[in-house]
């Protein structure tokens, strides 16, 4: 049996670990020692679980989309992430992380956000906690996300803007990195993917697990079986993809595709398609594959929608597709909003931008009619109405 889960060094073969500045170690210490342990607390899971499902709306279901099924020729389920409270998976993780900070004894949260959804989800959770939350955000997506800074001040967060730099999410990932260090003691970090150094790769892909847990069962009632033929989730730093994943890892038989986003094509240098155009290195702490220059530079990423506009993929993803256990596929900006229009129009579910480019893959797939496949739908198109509306000139 192969082992696609981290080590007890904090990687998955070559790539992971935890590369951060000196000051930082006491931090990441606390939690490498510790994260284990109190998630699989009786007491964590029994309140994790019970929010999950009366705070979130989860289990998420797991749709037949009929009309989606006809076109394509194979039996399509949509895992409906979201319907879940906020709009997306980032809430499963968010909870996570903050009942963990509470047995820490933290009292302060902070976070970076780019496009504002992690942020909207780590304020939501300081709200349900009382805890207090800073999300650091680049000024420059301050006033491109003006509606999800809103319900952040709304819930009591703090937006603080990040003036250095390209004035974007690495920026605010920087500030969020000097908070943590200069606060070590009273702050827990809540990092908004499978990204970052160990055991954020590990932690957050334990808490996103739920959707392949419940995709399993609901799989089993629907067609006998607890295993889907194919499972496609879309990528940016890769946590819904390996929340869908986790629990197929070792079903060999399932085949698992992960969408990136090309943005105007891979070879436009508009675009945020890591696996093809990336190299090894050190990035947010971890080594994973990332896109850079010749010498070391990070490129700036680009896509049409802000939650896969990362020049990352998670070290876990960087390992499964070394291994070719996963498949990685591009789609473009075009492909993804023609495929979120055809997903509105055949089954009324208008999807978030970044859901668009998993659903633009069955387009360039052959299935055999009895085929069960299962898409991760990670959240809903509301937030991208005006992109779609400018897009297609509504
Ligand atoms: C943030 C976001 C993503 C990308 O993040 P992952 O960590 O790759 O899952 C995808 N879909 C939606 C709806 C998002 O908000």
């Amino acid at each position: 049996m192969n082992n696609y889960q981290v080590n007890e060094k904090g990687y998955y073969g070559d790539f992971g670990g935890a590369y951060i500045p000196e000051m930082m170690y006491p931090n990441i210490e606390e939690l490498r020692l510790r994260y284990l342990e109190i998630i699989n607390e009786n007491s964590f899971k029994k309140e994790f679980e019970q929010l999950l499902k009366d705070y979130v709306g989860r289990p998420s279901p797991l749709y037949l989309a009929k009309r989606l099924s006809d076109k394509y020729g194979a039996n399509i389920f949509l895992k409906r992430e979201d319907l879940n409270h906020t709009g997306a998976h980032k809430i499963n993780n968010t909870i996570g992380q903050i009942l963990l900070a509470k047995r820490l004894g933290k009292r302060r949260i902070i976070a970076e956000t780019g496009a504002g959804q992690h942020g909207v989800a780590t304020a939501t959770v300081c709200a349900l906690m009382g805890m207090e939350c800073v999300v650091y955000m680049g000024e420059i997506d301050i006033e491109r996300q003006a509606p999800n800074v809103a319900r952040m001040k709304m819930m009591g967060a703090e937006v603080r803007p990040a003036r250095s730099g390209s004035k974007t999410l690495k920026d605010a990932t920087n500030e969020a990195m000097r908070d943590w260090i200069n606060n070590p003691v009273d702050t827990h970090y809540i990092i908004g993917s499978v990204v970052g150094p160990h055991p954020y790769p590990d932690m957050v892909a334990r808490f996103q697990s739920v959707i392949s847990a419940e995709t399993r069962k609901q799989l089993l009632e629907k067609t006998g079986k607890e295993t889907p033929d194919y499972a496609l989730a879309c990528v940016g730093g890769g946590s819904n993809a390996i929340g869908m994943f986790y629990h197929f890892l070792e079903d060999e038989n399932v085949q698992l595709i992960a969408a990136e986003a090309a943005g105007k094509g891979v070879d436009s240098g508009h675009s945020a398609a890591t696996s093809v155009l990336g190299k090894e290195g050190v990035l947010h702490g971890s080594r994973t594959i990332l896109m850079q220059t010749d010498d070391g530079q990070v490129i700036e990423p680009y896509s049409i929608s802000a939650g896969l506009d990362y020049p990352g993929i998670g070290p876990q993803h960087a390992f499964l597709h070394k291994i070719g256990r996963t498949k990685y596929v591009s789609i473009t900006d075009e492909e993804a909003m023609q495929a979120g229009l055809l997903l509105t129009r055949l089954e009324g579910i208008i999807p978030a931008i970044e859901s668009a480019h998993a659903l633009a893959q069955l387009e360039k797939m052959s299935f055999a009619r009895e085929d069960v496949v299962v898409v991760c739908l990670s959240g809903r198109g509301d937030k991208d109405l005006d992109n779609y509306m400018k897009y297609f000139n509504f």
